[in-house]
C-alpha cells in the first residue's frame, strides 16, 4: 500500500495557544486509516503543545522546521536535534527553500543537518527544488541533483530513512502549482537517483482542489503544504484527500 503523507509547514505562524486552537479545529475531521499520515511542522515554541495533543492519535507526527547540526553550545537562536526531540519532534525539515533563499543555507550545511537528524534518530525531510529562472533555463534536474548531493556518502540504511520534498520555488506561496505529471516526472528522476522505496513529497501551492490529482501520481507519496495548512477547513479537506 502506498504511504500517503500530508505534511503542514506552518512557517512563522502560531504560538502554543493558537496552535492548540488550530489542532482542536482540525482534529474532529481526522480519519486515521492505514497508510495515511498527518505531519505538523509548527514554530519551535509550539512543538511541545502540538506533540502532546497528537500523542495518542495514530498517523500523526510533529517536526521542527530547522535544526543546527551541533549537539549543543553557543549558537544563539538555534535548535539542536536533541532539544527538538525532547519537545516531541520526530521529524525535521532540512533545506526548505526559505532557509536556502532567505537565510543563505548551503548544500554543505544541509548535509551536516541531515546527518545530525539521522544521528538523533529523527527523520530528515530534505527539501529540493528549482527557481523559475533555473526552470526556464532547463536546469531543473541539475539543481535538484545538486540539492540531493547533501545525501552523498550516506549508508543505504540511512538514505532509506530520508524523506524528500520536491518543492519548485516558483510554486511556493504563489498560487502556481506544478502540473501533476510534471511533478511526477521530477520525482521519478529523484527516485531513480536515490532508492526505489524513497518517500517523496510534492510541495508548492497545494490546496484542497489540487491535492487529489497530485497524490494520485505514482511517484508522489504525499504533499508538503504551507499556506493551506494553517487554515483548519483547508487543512481538513487536504488531509481527507484520497489518491483514488
Ligand atoms: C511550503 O512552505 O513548503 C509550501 C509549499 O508553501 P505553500 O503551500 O504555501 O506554497
Amino acid at each position: 500500500m502506498k504511504r500517503l503523507i500530508f505534511a503542514g509547514n506552518w512557517k512563522m505562524h502560531h504560538g502554543p495557544e493558537s496552535a492548540r486552537r488550530l489542532i482542536e479545529a482540525w482534529m474532529p475531521g481526522w480519519r486515521p486509516s492505514a497508510g495515511r499520515e498527518a505531519w505538523f511542522f509548527p514554530p519551535a515554541p509550539a512543538i511541545a503543545t502540538v506533540a502532546q495533543m497528537l500523542r495518542d492519535h495514530s498517523g500523526c507526527a510533529v517536526g521542527v522546521q530547522n535544526v543546527h547540526w551541533e549537539a549543543s553550545g553557543a549558537f544563539t537562536g538555534e535548535t539542536s536535534v536533541a532539544i527538538a526531540r525532547e519537545a516531541g519532534a520526530t521529524l525535521a525539515l532540512v533545506g526548505h527553500s526559505e532557509r536556502r533563499h532567505v537565510f543563505g543555507e548551503t548544500d554543505a550545511e544541509c548535509a551536516r543537518k541531515v546527518r545530525a537528524v539521522l544521528a538523533g534518530e529523527m527523520t530528515p525531510v530534505l527539501c529540493v527544488g528549482e527557481t523559475l529562472t533555473e526552470r526556464e533555463a532547463g536546469q531543473t534536474e541539475a539543481v535538484v541533483r545538486r540539492h540531493l548531493s547533501a545525501l552523498d556518502g550516506l549508508a543505504g540504511d540511512e538514505l532509506a530513512r530520508v524523506v524528500i520534498a520536491y518543492e519548485p520555488v516558483w510554486a511556493i506561496g504563489t498560487g502556481r502549482t506544478a502540473k501533476p505529471e510534471d511533478a511526477n516526472e521530477v520525482q521519478r528522476v529523484i527516485r531513480a537517483a536515490l532508492m526505489p522505496s524513497q518517500v517523496i513529497l510534492y510541495g508548492g501551492s497545494v490546496k484542497p482542489d489540487n491535492v487529489a490529482a497530485l497524490v494520485a501520481q505514482p511517484h508522489v507519496n504525499g504533499v508538503l503544504v504551507g499556506g493551506a495548512s494553517i487554515d483548519p477547513a483547508q487543512w481538513s479537506a487536504i488531509t481527507s484527500a484520497t489518491a483514488d
